[in-house]
């Protein structure tokens, strides 16, 4: 299996003072080495000073987001090329807050999944179910037709991961239970086997949704979850170093 990812999504917070966070996490892997990678992704406008600040470190820099094209008439929004040129290696795609608040469709991720290929990107791809579809008992197919339908068959070469995000555990502060954790995480393995064969086996499959320092050594260790997507905890280097330490 390989090493578990912990990924911190900054989202539309940070300004440059922020680069401090960055570098106290930077610092404290430099003195105590960890088993897990990891990677910070902070919105685009930091993407090449928190890369200049993290060079040579433990810590990877990400994306949030990009367009599939490679460039064009496409006002405000930005490539995997530029991305991988300002130094960013990884990039998440899919969010639910890009799904829900822009409109993107299960489509329109796959092909940025595939302009990331093209740039050399690292895929995170984020899936999840809302509230109202597990109550109505439709977690596992929303999840599963959401990787069918996200993950193009060019994945199969390259390095990426998934990310399961419940809609309604992202910045709530609740968490489904760890059986209900496995049991979309066991479903998700299923499903990339399936996709890919052996190479959909060693996928990680990372949660996220309100992850904290004191719930992520118990999330870490569920069947077939790889890693973690941390929003709010990842801001502040002592969080994230405490989901970071628990991995
Ligand atoms: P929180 O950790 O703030 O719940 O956010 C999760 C998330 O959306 C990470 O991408």
């Amino acid at each position: 299996t390989p090493r578990p990812l912990i990924a911190g999504n900054w989202k539309m917070n940070g300004l440059a003072a922020s680069l401090d966070e960055a570098r106290a996490v930077a610092a404290a892997l430099d003195a105590h080495p960890v088993g897990a990678r990891v990677a910070l992704c902070p919105p685009a406008t930091l993407v090449e000073r928190m890369a200049q600040v993290l060079a040579g470190t433990g810590v990877a820099i990400g994306g949030q987001d990009c367009r599939a094209e490679a460039g064009g008439a496409f006002t405000g929004d930005i490539s995997a090329e530029m991305l991988a040129e300002a130094g960013a290696s990884l990039v998440i795609l899919g969010h639910s807050e890009r799904r829900a608040g822009h409109g993107e469709t299960d489509s329109d991720v796959a092909a940025k999944v595939a302009g990331a290929l093209r740039a050399g990107l690292e895929p995170i791809v984020c899936v999840g179910e809302t509230l109202e579809q597990r109550q109505a008992g439709q977690a596992l197919a929303v999840v599963t037709g959401q990787l069918r339908g996200s993950l193009p068959a060019a994945l199969a070469d390259a390095d990426f991961a998934v990310a399961y995000e419940p809609v309604w555990a992202i910045g709530s502060g609740l968490t489904p239970s760890l059986a209900e954790i496995e049991e979309v995480h066991v479903a998700a393995r299923a499903t990339l086997v399936e996709l890919f064969g052996a190479a959909g086996a060693r996928v990680p499959i990372l949660y996220g949704g309100s992850v904290k320092p004191s719930n992520a050594r118990d999330i870490l260790a569920v069947k077939d979850v790889g890693g973690a997507l941390v929003g709010g905890a990842s801001l502040k280097a002592a969080d994230f170093l405490g989901i970071i330490n628990a991995a």
